[in-house]
């Protein structure tokens, strides 16, 4: 990111290690939604000259002198979070993401360069990065430090239950993983809200029952409908405007919750309808959050996938080699024709 609505390539120093820290050489990175929002909507506020990138799979390259689990050549998976784990306010109970302030834990293309780059610098290394095991492909572990655990992070926001119905709204690369985990928790029913042929195509595969098209009109109407009557009991929100943290209100039943991991661009307020909020007595849950990162969390992830619960891999519908890549990824980014789902350069 040259500045608000340019990006180039531009020669940095190589990064160098702290004691705790890692560098690391990608081979293979993701460019994301939010790399679009951050240069195009200008979402973090203006930046000159910072890499973007948050979505990374690499070979460490080199290790600070107290790192002990890790050593170059190693292959590992980079959490699109990565905070400082030795922190009063994670002890304090603060979710890791705002460990120092708010959104605090995504460093990434955010507070220091990220990872569109020869070489990068990972905070904590023993705590942030994760072994990549060989069975696992690096088109499915570079789903991994973002699209994965943030659509998971939806489900476990809205705690979906065993047997419940659950709508997802938007099923772009992060609610189809929101659909993927939903199954996983066991849920009943799976209303996927989504338009694309490519994107319904992977959510039933992923485990929706019922697709829901938002351009055929009301996405409530339309669900309750199909739902005998009723609200259903979780609702992920992973896509669209503003407007759909209503809907997802709306959507719940009493007592239902609602779990947010879209990014709402516009805009100072949010809305919530009064009458379905129950005038304020509805007893319906809302939750937004972060994706999660750090070790552990990439550890999980990494269970899930060689262990064949979910295939992310799937979610990538373009390829391209070298860094030269990550600019046509971009690109394709940016402009989203339909078939889009999420592109991959392959260093
Ligand atoms: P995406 O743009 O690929 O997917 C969003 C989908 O929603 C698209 O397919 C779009 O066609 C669809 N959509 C548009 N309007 C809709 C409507 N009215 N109803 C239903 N669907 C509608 O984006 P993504 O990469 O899947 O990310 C989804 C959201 O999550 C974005 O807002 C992104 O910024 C955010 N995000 C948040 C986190 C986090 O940590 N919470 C991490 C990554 C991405
Ligand atoms: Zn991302």
């Amino acid at each position: 990111m040259l500045k608000i609505g340019a990006t180039g390539w531009i020669e940095k120093e190589k990064p160098r290690p702290g004691p705790l820290d890692a560098i690391v050489a990608p081979l293979a990175l993701a460019p994301c939604t939010s790399d679009i929002h951050t240069v195009y909507a200008g979402a973090l506020g203006d930046r000159h000259n910072l890499i973007l990138g948050h979505e990374a799979v690499g070979r460490v390259v080199e290790v600070g002198s107290e790192v002990r689990d890790f050593k170059p050549g190693d292959r590992v998976v980079v959490p699109a979070i990565t905070p400082e784990w030795r922190t009063q306010d994670i002890q304090q109970g603060i979710p890791h993401q705002h460990s120092e302030s708010l959104l605090s834990g995504w460093k990434f293309s955010n507070t220091k360069d990220g990872v569109f780059a020869e070489f990068f610098h990972v905070n904590d290394a023993d705590m942030n990065l994760a072994a990549l095991p060989d069975r696992i492909t690096l088109e499915q572990a570079c789903m991994m430090p973002d699209m994965m655990t943030t659509g998971f992070h939806g489900a476990e926001l809205a705690d979906v239950q065993f047997g419940a119905v659950v709508a997802v709204i938007g099923i772009g690369p992060v609610g189809l993983m929101a659909v993927a985990a939903s199954a996983l928790r066991g849920a009943g029913r799976i209303f996927a809200v989504g338009s694309r042929p490519k994107c319904v195509e992977l959510a039933l595969g992923y485990g929706a029952t019922d697709i829901i098209n938002y351009k055929n009109g009301d996405i409530v109407r339309q669900v309750v409908d199909l739902n005998r009557g009723k609200g259903v009991d979780h609702v992920i929100v992973a896509g669209g405007p503003e407007n759909v943290l209503s809907q997802a209100v709306s959507l719940a039943r009493p007592g239902g919750s609602i779990g947010n991991i879209n990014y709402f661009g516009e805009g100072a307020m949010l809305e919530i309808p009064r009458l379905d909020w129950g005038c304020g007595m509805a007893h319906k849950s809302i939750r937004g959050g972060l994706c999660p990162g750090g070790r552990g969390r990439m550890e999980r992830m990494i269970a899930l996938v060689a262990h064949g619960r979910v295939d992310p891999g799937k979610l990538i519908t373009h390829k391209f080699q070298g860094l030269e890549g990550v600019e046509a990824g971009l690109a394709l980014m940016k402009d989203k024709p339909a078939e889009v789902i999420k592109p991959l350069a392959l260093i």
